[in-house]
């Protein structure tokens, strides 16, 4: 995976890109939606396998996981109306999305379930595509030596790329104003 902090950064820019006001609760879920996926990590402490349906980039990390969160935070934020609950609902799924795809960009660890619960095959992008480095999972591998090339790797790939979308979108809003 890419770090927590890079999936939830990407998120919440893509998120400010599609929608530029936004309330607070809309914001932090934008946010947070983009690591959801990565709670899956707790299952190790109960004896899943990485490998396993419900391990590390299993279903959690499935479309239909994605759908199912982009559901329950476009509840919480939509009003009145099936327009709006349809139109939260299609961009936090996107948002949520995001994290499986950076996933499948990665040069480590296996593929994610894209497919799950239909298949439990792992998928990763072509090899061409694989350019983020992937971050260390345990806490004791967490050190500046294994964690430097994997922060300049995601500013290469991820937060530079968005940053220029969202100034984009910045630029469109101020001419607008
Ligand atoms: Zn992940």
């Amino acid at each position: 995976m890419p770090t927590v902090i890079s999936h939830s950064i990407v998120s919440f820019a893509l998120g400010k890109t599609i929608k530029w006001k936004q309330s607070t609760s809309v914001a932090f879920y934008s946010f947070a939606c983009g690591s959801l996926s990565d709670l899956d990590f707790v299952g190790r402490y109960f004896g899943i396998k990485y490998l396993d349906h419900w391990g590390h980039r299993g279903w959690s990390h499935s479309l239909l996981m994605a759908s199912i969160i982009g559901l329950v935070l476009g509840y919480l934020c939509s009003q009145k109306g099936w327009y709006s609950k349809l139109g939260w609902w299609l961009y936090f799924t996107v948002l949520t999305s995001t994290h499986t795809l950076l996933d499948m960009c990665t040069t480590g660890g296996h593929g994610v379930a894209l497919y799950a619960p239909w298949s439990h095959l792992r998928h990763f992008f072509p090899d061409q595509f694989r350019v983020v480095r992937v971050s260390p999972m345990h806490f004791h591998h967490f050190t500046w030596e294994k964690l430097a090339p994997v922060f300049m790797s995601e500013l290469l790939w991820l937060i530079l790329p968005i940053t220029c979308l969202l100034f984009v979108r910045w630029v469109f809003e101020a001419r607008r104003a």
